[in-house]
């Protein structure tokens, strides 16, 4: 656990902060029951073989992959989760009209329910809210598939050409939408604090958000559980839970 003079620091970084971009991670909703990859429960700490089902040449070519991909999603906790405080709290940070953008490695939409506002949310790894076909890139609701795998379907393909459909995220071994990843690095160079939360800062181009933030002169406050490659960058660093420190240091409910 840091000092109770770090969480101080970065308070105060926070409120005299005019513009601020957040970059976060899974570990902002572990809370709402959402395990992430690398934390000590994570899926890929518990079961190095999951990490094939992120990897895109194994989703493409490994039929099986496929099958046992639509069966997780259709059991997905996301499906049944709600927001937690850590996602309150940077509604209260918005509502402060301070929030320059909120950049997220999530998929789950769970910003988007707490009340974020959509347009400052940047989804660097897309939702597994839709589904898009491989082949003709059509786009579709993700329940439309689930409803076909729940009634038998074991891999759907896609309805309009036959094409394999897969969520509508970004994979190992995919480029980021290019227009997204210049979003996010437009809020990374125009922001006083760079505020990076619950993310393990080991999947790039994203973590390396924090070092063009850096470069451009915000300050890094980096709240985590665990060490991130970029604590040395930081001005301070919070280890603990995020669900107390994130309200403690942005402020509580939104308002
Ligand atoms: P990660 O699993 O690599 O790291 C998460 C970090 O959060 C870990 O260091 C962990 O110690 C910390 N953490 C977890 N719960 C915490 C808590 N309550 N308080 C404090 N710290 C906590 O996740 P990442 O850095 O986001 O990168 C992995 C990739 O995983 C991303 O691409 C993302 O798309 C994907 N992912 C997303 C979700 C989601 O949408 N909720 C869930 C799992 C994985």
């Amino acid at each position: 656990m840091q000092e109770p003079d770090d969480v101080d620091r970065a308070t105060d970084l926070l409120a005299r902060a005019r513009r601020v971009s957040v970059l976060t991670g899974a570990g902002v909703s572990t809370d709402s029951g959402i395990p992430d990859f690398r934390g000590p429960q994570g899926v890929w700490t518990r079961n190095p073989e999951a990490e094939r089902l992120s990897t895109f040449q194994d989703y493409r070519d490994d039929p099986e992959i496929r099958r046992e991909s639509w069966r997780q999603r259709v059991a997905h906790p996301v499906w049944s989760a709600r927001p937690g405080p850590a996602h309150d709290a940077l509604v209260s940070l918005e509502r402060s009209g301070r929030l320059r953008a909120l950049l997220t490695q999530n998929i789950d939409e769970l910003h988007q329910a707490a009340g974020s506002a959509p347009e400052l949310v940047v989804e660097l790894h897309g939702t597994m809210h839709h589904t898009e076909c491989l082949s003709c890139g059509a786009r579709a609701p993700m329940s439309e598939a689930l409803e076909r795998v729940s009634g038998g379907e074991v891999d759907p393909p896609c309805p309009y050409c036959g094409g394999i459909l897969k969520s509508a995220t970004i994979s190992f071994g995919e480029a980021l939408d290019a227009d997204v990843l210049r979003r996010a690095r437009d809020a990374a160079m125009d922001c006083d604090v760079l505020l990076a939360v619950g993310t393990s800062l080991g999947v790039h181009p994203a973590a390396g958000l924090v070092d063009v933030a850096a470069w451009a002169g915000a300050d890094v406050v980096i709240v985590n559980a665990e060490p991130t490659p970029y604590d040395d960058v930081a001005a301070v660093v919070l280890r603990g839970g995020i669900g107390e420190l994130l309200p403690a240091i942005v402020g509580g409910t939104p308002g």
